[in-house]
C-alpha cells in the first residue's frame, strides 16, 4: 500500500465533533462483531418494524411494484404530485389542521433527510434550538452539524414524561430560533396533552419561535390516547410538521417521509427558499417509495389492528412494561404511543456511572442489545431504551434476563 505521510492523515471533520448517533454507535458495532463470531443477538435498539415480522400492507407493495416502470426517472424535487396531494388530503381530514397546498409539502428520503435539510437551511452558528430531553438524537445531531446549539428542555418522568414548561421557558434566549416537539415521543412514548401543547405553543408564540413538530408516531397510540397535532393549535404561526411511512406503514426501508409547512410564510421566505434549494440539490427523494404514499394514506389503516386491544404492538408494550416494573429498582412509565420503553434504573439500587458500559456488558453477557439513555441526550446514566417490536414472549424473556443481569451487576 501507498505510504501516507502524517500530514495526509484523514481525521473526521471538525463539524462532526458534537454529532452523535448512539442508536447505531459503538455498541451496535460491538453487536455486529459478536454476530460475525456466530452469536445470535436480540436487537432491541432500532425501531425497524420489518425486522420483527411486521409486514407492510400488501397494497403498498403491489402498488409500488406496479409503479416501478414509471419510477425510473428523477421526480420534482418536492416529490410527485399524487403523493403530495394525498398528504394534503390526509391533513384536510384532521380536525383543525391548517390549510395546506401541494406546494407546502416536501417529500424526503425518510423524515431523517428532511430534518437534515431543515436544520441546514435554518441555522447560523450559535443559533439555539429547543429540543426535548430525552430526544430522538438525530435532531440534536443535525442541529450541531448545522452549526447550531441544541438546548435541551427536560421532560418530567414523574408527570408521564410531559415537557417541563418552566424548565423550557427558562432556557429561551435571544438566540433561540425554534422549538421542537416530538409527539408521540421517542424514546419515552409520551403523548402530550392538549393543555401542555397549548402551553408550548403559547411560549413559542410569545417569543416568535419556529415550531418543529416531529409526529412520525401519531398513529401509533395506546389506551385510547388522542394525538393533537401541534400545527392545529398554531394556525397563526409557521409550523413544520414531519411524518412518513416508516413506522405506521412498516416500510422504514423504503425511505418515504414528508414535511408539511403551515401558517404564515412572509417572514420566512429566505428560510423556505433554503429548504427548496437543498431539496433541489439532492435532486429528488427515492421515486418508487414516493408511489407508496398515496396508496398507504388512502388505503385500509391496518396499524389500528396492531394497537387496539388484542393488537400485537399493544401486547408487546404491556409485556415490556409489566416485566420491567417487576425488576427490583427498575420502573417504567407505560408509553401511550410509539414503539419504545424508557425504563429508569433507580440509582439507589443500581449504581451505574456509565450507561454505555452497562449496555456493552449486557450485550456481552446476555446477547441483548439496547441503547443507553444518555444516547438520547438524557443527562443522567440511569435509563435505557428498549424497542417494543419483538413478540411479547421474546420481550418477556429479554426483560427477565435484563433483571437477572442487573441483580448481579455493579460498576
Ligand atoms: N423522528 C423520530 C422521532 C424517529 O423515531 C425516527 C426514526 O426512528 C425518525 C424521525 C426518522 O424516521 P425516517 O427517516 O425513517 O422517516
Amino acid at each position: 500500500p501507498l505510504d501516507y505521510p502524517a500530514h495526509r492523515a484523514l481525521e473526521q471533520s471538525q463539524k462532526l465533533q458534537n454529532v452523535l448517533y448512539e442508536i447505531r454507535g459503538p455498541v451496535h458495532a460491538h453487536a455486529a462483531r459478536m454476530e460475525a463470531e456466530g452469536h445470535r443477538i436480540l436487537k432491541l435498539n432500532i425501531g425497524n418494524p420489518a425486522t420483527f415480522g411486521f409486514d407492510a400492507p400488501d397494497v403498498i407493495m403491489r402498488d409500488m411494484i406496479a409503479a416501478l416502470p414509471y419510477a425510473q426517472g428523477y421526480s420534482e424535487s418536492k416529490g410527485i404530485l399524487s403523493a403530495r396531494r394525498a398528504i394534503v388530503t390526509r391533513y384536510e381530514l384532521e380536525p383543525g389542521f391548517p390549510h395546506l397546498d401541494v406546494e407546502d409539502i416536501f417529500l424526503g428520503n425518510g423524515v431523517s433527510e428532511l430534518i437534515t435539510i431543515t436544520m441546514q437551511a435554518l441555522l447560523n452558528d450559535g443559533d439555539e434550538v429547543l429540543i426535548p430531553a430525552p430526544d430522538y438524537p438525530l435532531w440534536t445531531a443535525m442541529t450541531s452539524l448545522a452549526g447550531g446549539t441544541p438546548v435541551h428542555y427536560l421532560c418530567d418522568e414523574d408527570n408521564g414524561w410531559q415537557p417541563d414548561i418552566e424548565d423550557l421557558e427558562s432556557k429561551i434566549t435571544p438566540h433561540t430560533k425554534a422549538l421542537l416537539v416530538i409527539n408521540p415521543n421517542n424514546p419515552t412514548g409520551a403523548v402530550y396533552s392538549r393543555e401542555v401543547l397549548e402551553q408550548l405553543v403559547e411560549l413559542a408564540r410569545k417569543h416568535r419561535l419556529l415550531l418543529l413538530a416531529d409526529e412520525i408516531y401519531d398513529r401509533i397510540l395506546y389506551d385510547g390516547a388522542q394525538h393533537t397535532s401541534l400545527a392545529s393549535l398554531a394556525p397563526d404561526m409557521l409550523c413544520l410538521t414531519f411524518n412518513g411511512l416508516s413506522k405506521t406503514y412498516r416500510v422504514a426501508g423504503y425511505r418515504a417521509g414528508w414535511l408539511a409547512v403551515t401558517g404564515p410564510k412572509g417572514h420566512a421566505t429566505g428560510f423556505l427558499e433554503g429548504i427548496n434549494l437543498l431539496a433541489s440539490t439532492r435532486l429528488c427523494p427515492n421515486v418508487p417509495a414516493q408511489h407508496a404514499i398515496q396508496v398507504a394514506l388512502g388505503g385500509y389503516q391496518s396499524v389500528n389492528d396492531l394497537i387496539l386491544p388484542g393488537g400485537r404492538l399493544l401486547e408487546q408494550r404491556d409485556a415490556a412494561v409489566s416485566g420491567l416494573n417487576a425488576i427490583p429498582g427498575v420502573s417504567c412509565v407505560a408509553p401511550k404511543g410509539a414503539l419504545y420503553v424508557f425504563p429508569r434504573l433507580d440509582p439507589e439500587v443500581h449504581e451505574i456511572h456509565d450507561d454505555e458500559q452497562l449496555v456493552h456488558d449486557l450485550l456481552t453477557s446476555e446477547k441483548i442489545l439496547v441503547t443507553q439513555g444518555t444516547g438520547f441526550n438524557w443527562p443522567h446514566p440511569d435509563h435505557l431504551r428498549i424497542v417494543t417490536l419483538p413478540w411479547a414472549r421474546d420481550l418477556s424473556v429479554a426483560v427477565e434476563r435484563l433483571g437477572n443481569f442487573l441483580a448481579g451487576y455493579s460498576q
